[in-house]
């Protein structure tokens, strides 16, 4: 079994966005000091449009300059880096001190086709420019990949061959978010040519799929609970607050929810569960999300233990490994 665990670097998108320092530099250094103890290698989608739209405001100049060497520094030491676009930057300014966000433009279906590419172009172009390997992986901003037809040329342009945004049986349709993968294929990568859906053995893309998992809602009362009564062991890292539309809590707490297999928090007890999951479904690999932001010490230590458990039995290895 081979597990690429993949962390989307990036800031919050709600009414606080939080702190470089404390979304970003800090949980993904204690990151990497897991990845370095047990040889393993990650792959990281840092948020391109934070990167754009910081270098065009002087008083995130210091705060970038360790974004950019922490990211070098992963490129380094062997981790993939990828394409991560949360499109929504294009309409964000900077004020006391904080990121404003307006959603209206959430995902890149929500602008006109060129201008969707000509961010595609411009996104890819900031990345590329940090690392030495080719950034050839893509993950949507929120999940939001469909539809991917209209963007297909642009990703082709710039050498994206794989896509990791779809999570089997994940649908979320409301404001701002759109997407449906209740008919994804039952496999853990596929080609396709222009719907990430299905799968076409002459498609140049290949989906290479987040897991899922059917979370119970006893998960979600322990993990409402221990976050109450254990603030310092299953509290984020990150300081700031969600974008709005993420999920009902009511919902959680009553009824089954098919969602990622992800490394955030009290998520990470699940992992275990998901790999047994995979094997019995036949799969070779598990792809699993996670953001340095959602990182809590109870989840370090976990997926220190996780690993060192499972050294001799999993590699542990970048998502474009799995092509
Ligand atoms: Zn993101």
């Amino acid at each position: 079994m081979k597990i690429a665990f993949t962390w989307d670097y990036e800031l919050f998108f709600g009414v606080h966005s939080g702190t470089v320092s404390a979304c970003m530099l800090h949980p993904t250094n204690r990151l990497l000091e897991i990845a370095k103890k047990h040889q393993a290698s990650f792959t990281f989608f840092p948020d391109a449009g934070y990167l754009l739209h910081a270098a065009s405001e002087s008083s995130c100049a210091e705060e970038l300059d360790k974004v950019e060497c922490q990211i070098k520094t992963w490129d380094e030491a062997g981790h993939e880096t990828g394409l991560h676009i949360h499109p929504h930057w294009e309409d964000s300014i900077y004020s006391n001190g904080a990121w404003q966000h307006d959603l209206k433009h959430y995902k890149l279906s929500d602008f006109k086709q060129e201008v969707a590419r000509e961010i595609i172009h411009r996104y890819h172009k900031r990345i590329q420019g940090l690392v030495n390997g080719k950034v050839r992986s893509y993950r949507a901003g929120g999940w939001c990949v469909q539809p991917f037809e209209p963007l297909k040329t642009a990703f082709e342009e710039v050498g994206i061959v794989i896509d990791s945004s779809v999570f089997k049986g994940g649908k979320n349709t409301r404001t701002p978010y759109n997407y449906d993968f209740t008919d994804a294929p039952m496999k853990d990568k596929y080609s396709f040519v222009d719907d990430v859906l299905v799968e076409n053995s002459k498609g140049s893309f290949l989906e290479i799929p987040i897991a899922s998992f059917r979370y119970s809602p006893l998960f979600f009362w322990r993990l409402f609970i221990l976050g109450r009564l254990n603030p310092k062991d299953h509290k984020g890292m990150g300081d700031g607050v969600p974008a709005a539309g993420g999920g009902s809590k009511k919902k959680l707490l009553t009824q089954y929810n098919t969602l990622s297999v992800n490394a955030d928090g009290y998520f990470i007890t699940k992992v275990e569960s998901a790999m047994e999951k995979a094997k019995h479904l036949g799969h070779e690999h598990l792809v699993v999300i996670g953001h340095p932001k959602a990182c809590t010490n109870f989840s370090l230590k976990s997926l220190d233990l996780f690993m060192e458990k499972y050294k001799s039995e999993v590699e542990f290895v970048t998502l474009s490994s799995l092509k």
